[in-house]
């Protein structure tokens, strides 16, 4: 029989701990958690998540500061401003909603924001961190796949991961994530052979490809936990990439979408600005 794991029960507890962190400082008079994210233009999907980040940071007690740039901003001009949030000394995180216009080099912008302050784990430097195993920030995304794992007392060493997707998002660190906790990691992608009898060696299946209802259970090992990360609109609603009513016959454990790993990621950016204090004096 299989059981739901539940990302939005998990982020209310990550939210819990988030506000007595900030009580507590808050109460010993020291920095508050501030996030600063700029959005360059309209983009509908930006404008959705900036909105929901400054709820959530509202929700618990993170001080939060939108930056809304003309969508004709030079390159110069936005590298400038981020340098400015880069000295603020009362910001502990900044965030960078994607994609930027077209004409601006996005991967310059992006390594234009402090390491210090990267809560998405964007830059080359915060990246290059995480896959020498001395991460400063975790990428939310697959930070919540892990989280959602760890949320079941599963101890993951030595079991058998394979993980659908190879985006420098998802599944690349998410590669190394699993690694981290001593599981036996394989990746596949759209080139791999036999993927269904890859799929069924997995303790824990990770799907990260972007196609709706794509798993079916004759990829699913009985008992598996099954991780759903797609979203894709598909017949007017968002699905993951796992048809849930076909593996949830042979899951033990399944993430529904919506509800398992989204419901968690603008909570753990969050968690991310209160983590950057220790990289300032009070
Ligand atoms: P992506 O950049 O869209 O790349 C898709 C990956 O899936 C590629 O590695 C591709 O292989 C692989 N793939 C595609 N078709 C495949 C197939 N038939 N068999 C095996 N592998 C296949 O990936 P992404 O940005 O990680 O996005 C994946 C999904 O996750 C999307 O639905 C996205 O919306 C969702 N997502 C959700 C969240 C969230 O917070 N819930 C966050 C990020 C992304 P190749 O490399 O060989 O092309």
């Amino acid at each position: 029989m299989y059981k739901i794991i539940d990302g939005r029960e998990v982020a209310k507890k990550i939210k819990l701990d988030i506000n007595s962190i900030v009580e507590k400082r808050k109460q010993e008079g020291k920095k508050l958690p501030k996030i600063a994210s700029v959005l360059v233009g309209d983009d509908a999907g930006s404008i959705y998540y900036i909105n929901s980040q400054e709820k959530v940071s509202n929700s618990v007690g993170v001080l939060f500061e939108k930056v809304i740039l003309d969508k004709n901003i030079s390159e110069e001009d936005l590298i400038m401003r981020i340098e400015e949030l880069n000295n603020d000394k009362t910001i502990s995180g900044v965030m960078l909603q994607l994609p930027l216009p077209k004409e601006i080099n996005e991967k310059k912008v992006i390594n234009t924001i402090s390491p210090l302050k990267d809560i998405d784990c964007l830059t080359y430097e915060s990246i290059g961190k995480l896959f020498s195993g001395e991460a400063s920030f975790l990428p939310c995304t697959p930070r919540s796949v892990v989280t959602l794992v760890e949320s079941l007392d599963v101890n993951l060493e030595g079991l058998e991961v394979v993980i659908l997707g190879r985006s420098n998002i998802v599944g690349k660190p998410a590669i190394e994530m699993f690694l981290e906790k001593n599981a036996t990691v394989t990746v596949c992608h759209s080139r791999t052979k036999n993927l269904e009898s890859v799929c069924k060696r997995a303790d824990i299946l990770v799907v990260a490809i972007g196609k709706p209802k794509f798993i079916n259970s004759n990829y699913i090992k009985p008992g598996a936990i099954v991780i759903d990360v797609g979203t894709s609109e598909f017949e007017g609603k968002i699905t993951g990439d796992v048809d849930f009513e076909s593996v949830k016959e042979k899951a033990s454990f399944i993430t529904p979408v919506p509800g398992g790993v989204g419901a968690l990621t603008t909570t753990l950016l969050i968690k991310n600005s209160c983590e950057a204090l220790k990289n300032y004096e009070d």
